[in-house]
C-alpha cells in the first residue's frame, strides 16, 4: 500500500506541519516524553493549538471544534507523530475525547453552554469515573449508587484508577440509579464537580513514580438533578456510544514507527560499553529489524481502522486489533531499547550517563499499563474472537 494524498490534503498536511514547527516547544517533542515532568511546555502548546482552533479536531464547528473530515484528523495526528509533537489526546484530554462528545450529543442546552466552551478554552479539566474496585473489565457491575433525592441525587461509593482527578474540577460519572435492573438497564451519567462536599481523592502513584490517578471516594455527596446527562438509567448505552477514543490509532502507530528508527540510530552511532563494537550486536539488530516490522504491521491495521471510518463504517474487532496489537508492540518495543542500552538503560535524567534524554525507562515502566488501560489485552483478544472470528463465546 502507498498512500497518497490529494493537492489539498497535502496543504492542510504542510499547514500541520508548519504550526508545530513554528510552536510546539522543543522539549515536548521527541517521543515518550515525560507529560507530568513537563505540564508547564505541555499547558503552552495547548494554548497555542486552541487559538489555532484545533483543540478538539473532530467536534463540529457549532460547538467550536475543528470539524476535521476523517481524513484530515488522520493527517493531523499523522503529521502530529512524525513531528514528533505530543498526540491531541495530550493536548483535549480526556475533555475532548471523551467527555465533550457525551455532552454534546446526550446533555442539555444549558449543560452544552456551561461545560463546552471551558473545555475548549482548556479553562476545565475533566476525569472519567468509570472503574471500581471490583469494576473493571465488566464495567457495567459496578456499585456506586446515586439515588433521587428531591431536586438531588446523592452519591456513594467509590471509584478507582481515576487518571488527574486530583487535577480535574469536575468527573464524568458513571452510578447505579436501579439497583433492581439488570446491571445495564440501572447506570446514569452524572457531572459531579469534585470540590462537591464529601468527595475525597485519594492519589496513587504508578510504576513510573508519577501521580497520574487515584482513588475518589463519595460520602452523600449531593449533586442537583440537573446534572443528570441523558436519560435516567440510560447511561449504560451513552457510554458504548462515547467510549471510542481515537480508535485508528494512527498517531501512536506513526510515533512507534519513529521510536523504531531513532533506536536504530543510536544503535549505528554509538559504541558499547567495554568489547569497544557498536551497541548493535547480532541479536539486538535481528530484535530491531523485527520490531520495525511490527511498526509496519500496526501501521496497516491502523489504516484499515481510518479508511473503514472514512467509509462511515463502524469499526469494531478491527479498532480491538489496533488495540492489541499496537499496545503489544509498545511493550516490545520498549523492552528492545532497554536491552539495547545495557547498563544504561534504566538511568533517569539525573545521571551524567542517562541516554536518550532518561526516556527509555519511563517509556519502559509506563508502558505495561498500556495493555490494561483502555481495555485489557484478554478482552481485546474476546472482541476479536467473537466478532472477528466468529467463535463461541467463553
Ligand atoms: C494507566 C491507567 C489509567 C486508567 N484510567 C482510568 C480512568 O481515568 N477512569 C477509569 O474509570 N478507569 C481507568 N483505568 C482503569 C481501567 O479501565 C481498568 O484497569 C481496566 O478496564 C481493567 O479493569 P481492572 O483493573 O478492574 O481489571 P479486571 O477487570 O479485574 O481484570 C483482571 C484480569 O482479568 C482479566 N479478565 C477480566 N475479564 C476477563 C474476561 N472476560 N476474559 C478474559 N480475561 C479477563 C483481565 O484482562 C486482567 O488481566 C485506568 C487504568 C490504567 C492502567
Amino acid at each position: 500500500m502507498d498512500f497518497r494524498f490529494t493537492a489539498e490534503e497535502e496543504a492542510f498536511r504542510k499547514e500541520v506541519h508548519d504550526f508545530v514547527d513554528k510552536e510546539c516547544p522543543k522539549e515536548i517533542r521527541g517521543g515518550g516524553v515525560n507529560f507530568f515532568e513537563e505540564a508547564g511546555s505541555l499547558m503552552a502548546w495547548r494554548k497555542k493549538v486552541a487559538e489555532k482552533g484545533w483543540v478538539a479536531p473532530a467536534w463540529p464547528k457549532e460547538y467550536g471544534g475543528a470539524s476535521m473530515s476523517i481524513m484530515q484528523q488522520f493527517i493531523y495526528s499523522m503529521e502530529l507523530a512524525k513531528m514528533r509533537a505530543p498526540a491531541s489526546i495530550f493536548v483535549g484530554g480526556l475533555a475532548v475525547a471523551v467527555i465533550g462528545p457525551t455532552i454534546i450529543i446526550y446533555g442539555t442546552e444549558e449543560q452544552k453552554k456551561e461545560h463546552i466552551p471551558p473545555i475548549l478554552a482548556g479553562e476545565t479539566m475533566w476525569c472519567q469515573g468509570f472503574s471500581e474496585p471490583g469494576s473493571g473489565s465488566d464495567l457495567a457491575s459496578l456499585q456506586t449508587r446515586a439515588v433521587r433525592d428531591g431536586d438531588d441525587y446523592v452519591i456513594n461509593g467509590q471509584k478507582i484508577w481515576t487518571t488527574l482527578a486530583h487535577m480535574s474540577q469536575y468527573m464524568l460519572l458513571l452510578a447505579r440509579t436501579d439497583p433492581d435492573a439488570p446491571k445495564h438497564k440501572g447506570l446514569s451519567y452524572f457531572v459531579v464537580p469534585m470540590d462537591a462536599p464529601g468527595v475525597e481523592v485519594r492519589p496513587l502513584m504508578n510504576m513510573t513514580g508519577s501521580h497520574e490517578f487515584n482513588e475518589v471516594y463519595f460520602e452523600d455527596v449531593r449533586i442537583p438533578a440537573s446534572n443528570l446527562i441523558g436519560e435516567e438509567n440510560r447511561g449504560w448505552y451513552q457510554a458504548v456510544t462515547t467510549l471510542d477514543i481515537e480508535r485508528s490509532n494512527i498517531g501512536s502507530a506513526v510515533g512507534q514507527q519513529q521510536h523504531v528508527e531513532d533506536m536504530a540510530k543510536y544503535a549505528s552511532e554509538h559504541k558499547s560499553n567495554g568489547d569497544g563494537g557498536y551497541v548493535v550486536r547480532p541479536s539486538i539488530r535481528f530484535e530491531l529489524v523485527d520490531r520495525y516490522v511490527e511498526t509496519e504491521v500496526a501501521m496497516a491495521l491502523s489504516m484499515r481502522v481510518v479508511t473503514m471510518q472514512a467509509k462511515e463504517m463502524i469499526p469494531n474487532y478491527e479498532a480491538a486489533a489496533v488495540k492489541l496489537y499496537s499496545m503489544e508492540l509498545a511493550q516490545r518495543i520498549a523492552n528492545t531499547e532497554l536491552k539495547m542500552l545495557g547498563l544504561y538503560g534504566p538511568l533517569g535524567r539525573g545521571s551524567k550517563y542517562t541516554q536518550m534524554n532518561g526516556r527509555p525507562m519511563f517509556g519502559y515502566l509506563r508502558s505495561v499499563a498500556n495493555t490494561i488501560e483502555g481495555g485489557t489485552s484478554e478482552i481485546q483478544r474476546n472482541i476479536v474472537a467473537q466478532r472477528g472470528l466468529g467463535l463461541p463465546k467463553e
